[in-house]
């Protein structure tokens, strides 16, 4: 028997996309880095570590090493919690910074921008409130929006989210959990102090609440103390997932990230791992454990800081002319953004592509709202170009915007 297909004319439409894909647009600054790809723009948009800073290096021996020594083992299947040796050379740089961890505490994520994933999916149902910084990492919006999450920001100043609005809010909404950056956030790179962390756990365990901290730039410290983790608190021990990543201390490429979390939410998020991927790439997993074995980690990311320092300080010595007279900023103490608040009147995302004719970009600040967007903020990345390169990247941005 032959079966004809239907002649177009007469073929069904296919089933829509799930409300939730629907929902949840792509990332804007994705979109900006698209139409920013000339090599003449001096692109600030972007949120990308220095390639040069890369210890390429050291990164292909720890590769050859595992290749030749290991090759069974590097390229085949492995678990989904992670490579033991990793997950234990975690584990005690966790413990030097004074936060006790056992190498079964942790899950090995393909970057932590699959732990936001997971935990979504482990955690809420469609409806669920999630409670957002405002601003807050754009795809975090993504992560928990897709899961159907009802985002609402937490209000907050300079020094990150307000614990007497957080309180009220949980009160008032019940929601599931907060997530925050409270180092060096992205995208404000604002760095919340002891005083607030404690507030936060003692809320937490007030309420009954998960927190997620997310701390992917904490090592990036150029000056000051370091602030303990949320997690370290009173009263969050038990109810924070603490997540970090190699890809802004040794390279985002890698995709390797973790996830520090009471174990009955580590082990749901073992099991919509294995849905998602099975397991982070065996080969990265343990060249990055043999790099950490062979290399000392903290003395390339001091070296790292030290560069990102002197670009920070060029960004600041610049914006005063950049900018409209009556803006502000804030004074990132490390990490990778700083975040500019231009007078009121200003619309940040309609003046961008003037922007862009100038050879220069930013991000605009609104898509980082969950609320209510301030128009008048945008981000500016100040690591990826040399400190002459922003200086110019600065001088363009000021004919733009002079009026
Ligand atoms: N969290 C925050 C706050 C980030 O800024 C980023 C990267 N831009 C991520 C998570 C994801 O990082 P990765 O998946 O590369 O570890």
């Amino acid at each position: 028997m032959t079966v004809t297909a239907p002649a177009p004319s007469t073929a069904a439409p296919t089933p829509p996309l799930a409300a939730r894909a629907a929902s949840v647009g792509g990332s804007p600054v994705r979109d900006i880095l698209a139409v920013t790809a000339r090599p003449e723009v001096i692109n600030f948009a972007g949120g990308l570590p220095a390639p040069g800073l890369f210890d390429a290096e050291g990164i292909a021996a720890a590769f050859q090493a595992v290749l030749t020594e290991q090759p069974a083992r590097a390229l085949q299947y492995a678990t989904t919690e992670g490579e033991p040796t990793l997950r234990a050379a975690i584990a005690a740089r966790f413990a030097v910074r004074g936060l006790a961890t056992d190498a079964d505490d942790l899950l090995i994520t393909t970057g932590s921008q699959q732990a936001l994933s997971l935990l979504a999916t482990a955690l809420v149902e469609p409806g669920d409130t999630v409670l957002v910084e405002s601003p807050c990492y754009l795809a975090a919006l993504q992560a928990f929006g897709l899961a159907g999450a009802h985002l609402v920001p937490v209000p907050g100043d300079e020094a990150g989210m307000d614990p007497a609005a957080l309180d009220e809010l949980v009160a008032r909404h019940r929601p599931k959990l907060l997530y925050t950056v409270p180092t060096f956030q992205n995208p404000t790179g604002r760095t919340m102090p002891a005083d607030r962390r404690a507030a936060i756990a003692g809320v937490a365990a007030r309420r009954g609440l998960w927190i997620v901290e997310d701390d992917p730039y904490g090592e990036l410290r150029f000056e000051g103390e370091r602030v303990p983790w949320i997690a370290s608190y009173p009263g969050a021990e038990d109810r924070t997932v603490l997540l970090g990543s190699f890809s802004k201390v040794m390279a985002p490429g890698l995709r390797l990230g973790w996830m520090r979390a009471p174990a009955v939410l580590l082990r749901a998020c073992v099991i919509a791992k294995q849905a998602a991927d099975l397991h982070t790439p065996t080969v990265n997993q343990l060249s990055a454990a043999r790099y950490l074995a062979d290399n000392d980690l903290d003395a390339h990311v001091a070296r790292v800081a030290g560069a990102y320092r002197e670009r920070r300080d060029a960004m600041l010595l610049g914006l005063p002319q950049a900018l409209p007279e009556g803006s502000a900023w804030i004074r990132p103490e490390g990490g990778m953004f700083v975040w500019a608040k231009l007078p009121e009147g200003y619309d940040t995302a309609a003046l961008l592509p003037q922007v862009v004719r100038h050879d220069v970009a930013y991000v605009p600040g609104a898509p980082f709202y969950a609320g209510e967007p301030d128009r008048t903020t945008l981000r500016m990345c100040f690591v990826t170009q040399t400190p002459e390169e922003i200086g110019e990247g600065l001088r363009r941005l000021r004919g733009a915007l002079a009026r």
